[in-house]
């Protein structure tokens, strides 16, 4: 019998980012106790790094928005594999979700007026983001971790316990989901800093994780990307969906080493910026694909007149989805016009003065002046590609929230698949984490109250679970963690990048049966208390799955679309349109971890089809959707 302690709850939320503390606060006020767990320091997730803003169709900035441009922006930008009802549903919802954040307490740039500030981004028709300066996602969550703490407190008061009704168990990460039958029945943990093992038991649990980016060498992403929540369901019984779309981010610092990767906002293009090659050419004119023609300036002198006059001027081109910038400004450093240390430039000290950019961009002047001695109010930035966001995920409801085939399993966030398509647009992440953390904070409460009995956990779990954890401690376990990390993220960013061939990814797929055979012996020395190496070894078993389910879809879907560039099959086949790819964990692991199935989308709705032209879906759609 193992001694490891149990605690009793009807939700546990996965995650203390923007979509697990939103889910946290709807599941809570709608009656269940609920439980967060994160890896990090409450009010230290990922979302804190988010800077340009919240995606929503308020029409503060331009009369014209409404939630009906936004989901067509959305549907373009995702090249139409989004599934469409999350995506309808987010553009409905965004600015509910927005002025609720405002009702408890977020402090938003404003307009002149004195109505919430919007910005421009790239693939929004207006100026669409809510933000505060570069600092949006900060500001986010201290809103959200405010509002728990003003539930915690009304807990206190009815019934003498702060955390009688929610509680934040941080710095403690979930390794397994445990399961009765074919339904959840809580999570297997362990605290940080200590090493001990604990296990929640609820009938409800929201994954609410995050990305991936800690399996890729260049990334934007924090230490925490490293692909938990979607390992998580997939050893559940889950599907993940549409794995290989992995957005590179257009604009990451390419100088000093010790900081490529890192951000560079895309306000920076929203307020101005350009992008020159090291001919001094404004590149980004000879990159309009078909599809967006119409849609952007022609020339410099237009899309310089769009910032002032958008009603009668063309958005320049800088302002494309991230997907064709990113490929561009890779093409550029390819045919050698780059930049001295491999990118290209950005400038917006032209665009505005000084004074302004350093009130507009305030983290950027800090991040170039402090990390790279350069000031963006006077000279140019480098920048170029750098793994960013993934938009495959967990399979979900698009309505509930609920992880497909699981019972009470939900997922919310960077972790749940379907909603940007092939392509998220910028601000759009935010504003997803709102609409569906609610709902699934929403639904995981209703569910875990009509569950009738509680499912029993299992003790023979519970000891598989603690049997793995400690596998790094075995005297047998020899491989070094830390090395299998670094073959991993260069054999992702070398062989499954933002330009991908079949031979390459074939080769990717060898070197991770490779590693992972090698990773059942990562060993560490020491014991639990506080061992980063432990840690490490733990999540390599997470980012050897999700690394390989990209791999495999990757090398399934043979076109180019969104974040998924094959060399050999460089164009978006309509015939693919209304193909996803599913990805489930493998009977046996002879040929793999993973089993890649393919299903054919629902037909998109006609009165949501009807929002576009018929010149345009004859763009995306396949023939016989077309027909119908
Ligand atoms: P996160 O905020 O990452 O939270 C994940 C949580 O899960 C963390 O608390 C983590 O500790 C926890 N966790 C992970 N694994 C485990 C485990 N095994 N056990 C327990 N807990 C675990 N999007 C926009 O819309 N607008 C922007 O302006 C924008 N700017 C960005 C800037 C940067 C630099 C980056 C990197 C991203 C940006 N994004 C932006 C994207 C956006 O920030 C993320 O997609 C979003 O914050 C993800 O939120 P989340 O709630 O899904 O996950």
């Amino acid at each position: 019998m193992s001694v490891v302690d149990r605690q009793e709850w009807d939700v546990v939320v996965v995650g203390a980012g923007g979509a697990g503390l939103r889910a946290a606060v709807e599941a809570r006020e709608r009656g269940a106790r609920t439980a967060v767990i994160c890896k990090s320091l409450f009010g230290k997730a990922h979302t804190v790094m988010a800077e340009g803003g919240i995606a929503a169709a308020m029409a503060n900035a331009n009369e014209h928005d409404n939630w009906q441009v936004h989901f067509r922006d959305t549907m373009r930008g995702g090249k139409f594999l989004n599934q469409w009802r999350m995506a309808e549903l987010h553009a409905q919802e965004a600015p509910d979700r927005v002025w609720e954040l405002e009702t408890w307490g977020a402090l938003f740039d404003r307009t002149k007026d004195g109505r919430i500030s919007q910005r421009n981004f790239g693939g929004h028709e207006y100026p669409r983001l809510a933000h505060v300066g570069d600092r949006t996602g900060l500001e986010l969550i201290r809103t959200l971790q405010q509002k728990i703490v003003a539930l915690q407190q009304e807990d206190l008061r009815e019934t003498g316990d702060y955390e009688s009704r929610l509680k934040v168990f941080q710095e403690c990460t979930v390794t397994r989901i445990l399961k009765d039958g074919s339904r959840v029945s809580g999570v297997f943990a362990y605290d940080r800093e200590t090493g001990r093992f604990f296990v929640l038991e609820a009938p409800a649990v929201v994954v609410a994780t995050g990305g991936i980016g800690k399996s890729f060498k260049v990334t934007s992403n924090s230490w925490e990307y490293t692909g938990d929540g979607h390992a998580l369901a997939l050893l559940a019984g889950a599907p993940l969906l549409n794995m290989e779309f992995v957005q590179f981010h257009p604009t990451g610092m390419v100088w000093p080493p010790s900081v490529k990767g890192i951000l560079v906002t895309e306000s920076v293009r929203g307020d101005g910026g350009v992008l020159r090659n090291s001919d001094g050419k404004r590149f980004m004119f000879d990159y309009v694909p078909d599809v967006f023609k119409e849609k952007y300036a022609e020339s410099e002198e237009e899309g310089d007149r769009w910032y002032e006059d958008p009603d009668h001027n063309r958005r320049p081109p800088e302002l494309l989805p991230r997907d064709e910038v990113a490929r561009a400004i890779n093409s550029e450093v390819k045919a050698g016009r780059g930049s001295p240390h491999g990118g290209v430039f950005l400038d917006v000290s032209t665009r505005m003065p000084a004074e302004r950019i350093k009130r507009r961009l305030p983290s950027m002047y800090h991040q170039f002046k402090e990390l790279a001695d350069v000031d963006i109010t006077a000279e140019a930035m480098e920048v170029g590609p750098t793994c960013h966001y993934v938009m495959g995920g967990i399979a979900v409801e698009s309505d509930t929230a609920a992880a497909r085939g699981v019972p009470g399993l939900f997922a919310a966030g960077e972790v749940a698949g379907g909603m940007h398509g092939s392509n998220r647009l910028g601000g759009n992440s935010l504003s997803d984490l709102l609409v569906f953390g609610r709902r699934a904070g929403l639904h995981a409460a209703q569910y875990a109250a009509g569950a009738g009995a509680r499912p029993p956990v299992d003790e023979a779990a519970i000891q598989a679970a603690e049997a793995e954890a400690l596998r790094p401690f075995s005297a047998d376990a020899a491989e070094n963690p830390y090395t299998l990390h670094q073959e991993l993220q260069q054999a992702m960013n070398d062989l499954v990048g933002i330009i991908r061939r079949e031979g390459e990814m074939e080769q990717a797929l060898e070197r991770l049966a490779n590693l992972r055979v090698r990773a059942e012996r990562a060993g560490v020395e020491g014991h639990r208390q506080f061992n980063p190496g432990w840690h490490l070894a733990l999540d390599l078993r997470n980012m050897l799955l999700v690394s390989e389910c990209v791999a495999r879809a990757a090398l399934e879907r043979t076109e180019s679309r969104g974040g998924h560039t094959r060399e050999d099959h460089p164009t978006m086949e309509r015939v693919w349109r209304n193909v996803n790819l599913l990805c489930r964990l493998a009977d046996s692991v002879d040929g793999g971890a993973i089993d890649l199935v393919r299903e054919t989308t629902d037909p998109i709705r006609p009165d949501l089809l009807a929002l576009f032209e018929k010149e345009e879906l004859v763009k995306y759609l396949a023939e016989e959707e077309l027909y119908e």
